[in-house]
Parts: C-alpha cells; sequence; structure tokens
C-alpha cells in the first residue's frame, strides 16, 4: 500500500503525511510537485523515498497502489483521470474539481477502472461528527427541524494565496467551505438538499472570489439549513446546530482539522455533555480507505460524495449569482 503524494502542499504535510505513516502497512514513495525544489524539499521534510515533477513518474512505478492529490483545485480533475488510467486508488481532495461534469467524469472513469476514488471530506471520520449523527439517527432529538452550520472563520496568514485570488485555481469560500458543509449536513441528516438560496460577497480578504456566504437548503424531509461560511471573521467560533422537536444538539469548535470542540444535548431533563472519541481525523480517513479498497466497499466520503457536495456547493454560487432559489437534480449526473 505505497502512496504517491500529487501536490506538495500544506495540508499533504501538515496532517497526511503523518495520517500515511500511522496506518499499520504502506509508506510515501512518491512526492510529485511542479516545482523540482519543493518536490526534494517535501520529500526530505516528509521522508518520501522519491520525489520528480512528472505525475507518470509515480504512476508507472507498480509499487504505488494509491495516489492522494492535494493539488490546488484546477488540477484535481486531470490528475485524477491520469492516476485511474494507471489503475491507482485515488483520494482526492475537495473539491474534486472545479466544475460539476469533471467532478462527474472522475466518479465514473473510476467506476468503470474498478478503483475506489474517496474524497477528503474529513469531518466524516471526525469522532465529534460521528457522535452528533448517532444521536440523531437514535432519535434524542427527535424529528430534525432545522441546521445551522457556522463555518465562519479567519483565513490563517500561511493559507493567504490562491484561495483569495484565484478564481481559475478554485478559490473562494465556497469551493472551499460549503462543500464541506454540503457533506457535513449530508452526512448528518442521512438526505441531500433539494434546493438553496444564497447571497455571497467579498468582505476584507477575498480579491477577485466571494470570502463570505449564506445560504438556506430545503430538505426532503422539510428540515431547514443555515450554511455561513467565510475567511474573514477573526473573533468566530466554528460549530454546528441541530434542533429537534424534543431537543438540540449544540456542537462547538467541531468543524476543525483535529479532534477538538465540545458537543452539548439539550432536551427537558437538562443538557449532557456528549463524549465522543478523539482519534486522529485524517489518520481515521486513511484507515478507513485502506479499508474500503480491501473490502471493496465504498470509503466514508465517496466519489460520489464528493461530486454531491460540489453539486451543492455549485448550487449556492449560482443562487448567489441570479438572486434566484437554486433545485438541485442529482439524477443529472449520477
Ligand atoms: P497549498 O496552497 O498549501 O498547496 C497547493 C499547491 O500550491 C501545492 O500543490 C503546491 O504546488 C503549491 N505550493 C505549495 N507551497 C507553495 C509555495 N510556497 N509557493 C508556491 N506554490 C506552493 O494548498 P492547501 O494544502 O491549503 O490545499 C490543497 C488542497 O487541499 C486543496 O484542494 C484544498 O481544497 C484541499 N484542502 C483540504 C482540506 C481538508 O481538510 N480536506 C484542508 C486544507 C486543504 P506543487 O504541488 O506544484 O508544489
Amino acid at each position: 500500500m505505497n502512496w504517491g503524494f500529487v501536490g506538495a502542499s500544506t495540508i499533504a504535510g501538515q496532517y497526511m503525511a503523518a495520517a500515511i505513516r500511522a496506518q499499520s502497512r504502506g509508506d510515501l514513495r512518491w512526492v510529485i510537485s511542479n516545482n523540482p525544489e519543493r518536490a526534494a524539499e517535501f520529500a526530505q521534510t516528509h521522508r518520501a523515498a522519491l520525489h520528480g515533477t512528472e505525475l507518470q513518474q509515480a504512476l508507472v512505478d507498480a509499487t504505488v497502489t494509491a495516489v492522494y492529490i492535494s493539488s490546488t483545485n484546477e488540477k484535481h480533475h486531470a490528475q485524477a483521470l491520469a492516476a485511474i488510467a494507471a489503475g491507482k486508488h485515488v483520494l482526492c481532495e475537495k473539491p474534486l474539481a472545479l466544475c460539476v461534469r469533471d467532478a462527474a467524469e472522475m466518479v465514473d472513469a473510476a467506476e468503470r477502472a474498478g478503483v475506489t476514488l474517496a474524497t477528503n471530506h474529513h469531518l466524516r471520520s471526525a469522532g465529534s461528527i460521528r457522535a452528533i449523527r448517532d444521536l440523531i439517527a437514535a432519535g434524542r432529538i427527535g424529528r430534525v427541524l432545522s441546521v445551522r452550520v457556522f463555518h465562519a472563520v479567519e483565513l490563517p496568514p500561511h493559507l493567504r494565496g490562491w484561495r483569495l485570488d484565484n478564481p481559475g485555481a478554485g478559490g473562494g469560500v465556497i469551493s472551499d467551505l460549503t462543500v464541506h458543509n454540503a457533506d457535513l449536513v449530508r452526512f448528518l441528516l442521512a438526505e441531500d438538499p433539494i434546493s438553496v438560496m444564497a447571497e455571497m460577497d467579498t468582505t476584507g480578504l477575498g480579491q477577485g472570489v466571494e470570502d463570505s456566504a449564506m445560504s438556506v437548503w430545503a430538505m426532503p424531509s422539510g428540515a431547514m439549513v443555515f450554511s455561513h461560511e467565510s475567511f474573514t471573521h477573526p473573533y468566530a467560533a466554528s460549530g454546528v446546530e441541530v434542533h429537534g422537536t424534543s431537543g438540540l444538539i449544540m456542537a462547538r469548535g467541531v468543524l476543525a482539522q483535529d479532534p477538538v470542540g465540545e458537543i452539548d444535548l439539550v432536551t427537558q431533563q437538562g443538557t449532557t455533555r456528549i463524549a465522543f472519541d478523539q482519534g486522529g481525523i485524517y489518520e481515521r480517513v486513511v484507515t478507513d480507505f485502506i479499508a474500503a479498497i480491501d473490502d471493496q466497499r465504498a470509503p466514508a466520503a465517496s466519489g460520489r460524495d464528493g461530486l454531491k457536495s460540489l453539486q451543492i456547493a455549485e448550487a449556492v454560487r449560482v443562487a448567489a449569482l441570479t438572486g434566484q432559489r437554486q433545485p438541485i437534480n442529482y439524477g443529472e449526473f449520477l
């Protein structure tokens, strides 16, 4: 289970190299970057055996079983198709692509090739988010009336690059965070939004891309969803509130890369702090991805999940641009 990393990125260095090392088998064999110095530096820092600037170098290596793609968003589509064509399993960063049609092509190619395509919607693998989902599924808050997702944060200085000024690379808060919120809500409620209304704006950091968005989604069950994303909110805490007919789940600080935050269940009996598994989130993504390949089952967040989250995010963008409610037709691409 050797890996090729495509993209000498922050997330690859901060989390994914360690997540792969934490597994009982497999290693980081290749890192591919457009820049030879960056490839060499990444390989040295993160102990990759080999490095290069051509994706094919990793793809022709028969000992590489899986590829992790964390380049900027406009590159995911072509890189994933090349990896799939080479018979590699692919763990791809979100958003899967810049447009839904490209993401659908990736899903289709993986299914035809019989390889696993996963999307790194890591929140599904967080103990906190799983605990919230379990509370909902167990009926602890009754019928869900509404969900409010707070993902307005301040983009850390070291990430203030293409996300803020490069629409061609997939910059903007909708590509970055709305896709995560979309996957989160789908995971928690086990249903897909049927329509969205939205506003977006540039509020201090974005240059040519939106840095803030708010949207309201209608769910088939009748539940209403409010989703708030921003790069410009220095004092906000991330969180999720799930309001039900007989209780409320209040989670603060859980939309994170580390297993942090607090969850309270509020019912007629009072407020109970909910414990959750605090294992490494990205480690679990990788463990699940490997098990999905072994067991020939879908991974925690599949290519189809990545496609749907992108459809929802794209609908949010179009709704904000046009001022019109956007119905979402998943059948069009699945
Ligand atoms: P980075 O900006 O750190 O890296 C993206 C690309 O930029 C790299 O592949 C690299 O290109 C290039 N790059 C990196 N450092 C430099 C530098 N110093 N100078 C010039 N170029 C550089 O991106 P992120 O790690 O923030 O995001 C990468 C992907 O991961 C995105 O798709 C993003 O949406 C996703 N992501 C997902 C998260 C999750 O939790 N699932 C969290 C964070 C990001 P090259 O490879 O050619 O060297």
